[in-house]
């Protein structure tokens, strides 16, 4: 069974925002969670330790996330309503990513540089003989909205950190346009990112507007990918901008990016949506694999796309493809794959080796 890189899970907000505990098994979180609030508002939960080690999940990009008070959808639980704040809330969810590495040594690693990725790949690759034995689960920050960086002089504090990945929009920031806020990257945006290439940075284009996108592309010189989206051309008639379109996947290919597709509904198939009652039998996982396989036609390989699940992330099993229950069934994906002519080289390339690669190239040494 390939090893699989997801990269894109709000593990941290999950922890302050619903009280879940990634080091349990998912049916005990479930278990928990009935008859409270939780499922109601983020669904019923997809992800949980014993669920990593099923599936071999062996690396995350885990999300240093908080939302902006002026969208409240996602609740109001670790909301900012200034830069202060969010500096703060983002610095938090980096305090928690360390207690729970450093409490479970045996469940969760940081990574900030290539050898410590390779040390946990290589802990993925030994047989499991002894039935206790365990592989641990390599977390790598990745901050989702840039407006805990309250200006670029503070990139050497969150490089020292280990943060090595940054997506300068959520909703619309003072650095560019995000979803459902239209716009180019703003004078503090080039300012950024241009201070971002000398650390190198990894860009994540993820909910940046088309524009601020396609300048991003241009502009930036350091590595870019999209953690988690989906391919606008397979989402005609969707008003949002949160899908990204052939241009922009084009340019992250030809800039050797990776762009982690998700297996939300709502990102594939216009219309869904589970507050008006839509049903998750009317999204089989094959239209995610319509996603997987549109990326690998532009690039005219498999070398270019992952998943960038986002599980818990605001939407739970309600939402997600009819066939999956847990972040164990990603792996259905590849059998998918094998079933419609992939190679099982190329499968195991889109469920993890892609990112591997990218990072391997991309993190220091
Ligand atoms: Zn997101």
């Amino acid at each position: 069974m390939p090893l699989i890189i997801d990269s894109h899970q709000d593990i941290a907000w999950n922890m302050v925002a619903h009280g879940r505990d990634y080091t349990r098994p998912l049916s005990e979180t479930r278990r928990i969670e009935v008859g409270t609030t939780i499922p109601e508002r983020n669904g019923d939960a997809t992800a949980g330790w014993h669920e990593y080690q099923r599936g071999q999940v062996a690396v995350i990009f885990s999300t240093l996330y908080a939302t902006p008070a002026k969208s409240k959808e996602l609740g109001d639980i670790h909301i900012y309503k200034d830069y202060n704040t969010a500096h703060r809330l983002y610095r938090d969810q980096i305090d928690i990513y360390r207690r729970l590495a450093d409490s479970h040594p045996d469940k969760f690693r940081l990574i900030s540089s290539k050898p410590e990725l390779d040390s946990v790949i290589e802990n993925w690759s030994q047989p499991q003989t002894d039935p206790a034995s365990t592989h641990p689960v390599g977390l790598i920050y990745l901050m989702e909205g840039a407006d805990g960086i309250r200006s670029p002089h503070e990139l050497s504090e969150w490089w020292d950190l280990g943060l090595r990945m940054i997506g300068l929009a959520w909703a619309g920031t003072r650095y560019c346009g995000g979803t459902g806020e239209p716009g180019p990257l703003t004078d503090e945006g080039r300012q950024l990112i241009a201070a971002m290439a000398d650390y190198n940075f990894i860009l994540d284009l993820s909910h940046m507007d088309v524009a601020a996108a396609v300048e991003s592309l241009d502009r930036y010189e350091g590595p870019v990918m999209a953690s988690h989206a989906n391919c606008a051309a397979l989402m005609k008639g969707s008003e949002s901008n949160r899908h990204i379109p052939d241009h922009v996947i084009r340019g992250l290919i030809e800039r050797d990016g990776v762009i982690g597709v998700i297996p939300f509904n709502t990102f594939l198939k216009v219309g869904w949506v589970r507050a008006k009652g839509s049903r998750r039998e009317e999204v089989p996982l094959d239209v995610l694999i319509a996603h997987i396989d549109h990326i690998c036609q532009l690039a005219g390989n498999a070398d270019h796309v992952g998943i960038g699940s986002d599980f818990d992330g605001g939407f739970g099993l309600q939402s997600i493809p009819s066939e999956l229950d847990s972040i164990a069934d990603l792996q259905i994906i590849g059998s998918k794959l094998i079933a419609r002519g992939y190679t099982e080289s190329d499968t195991a390339n889109v469920l993890g080796g892609n990112w591997l690669r990218f990072l391997r190239r991309n993190l220091p040494s």
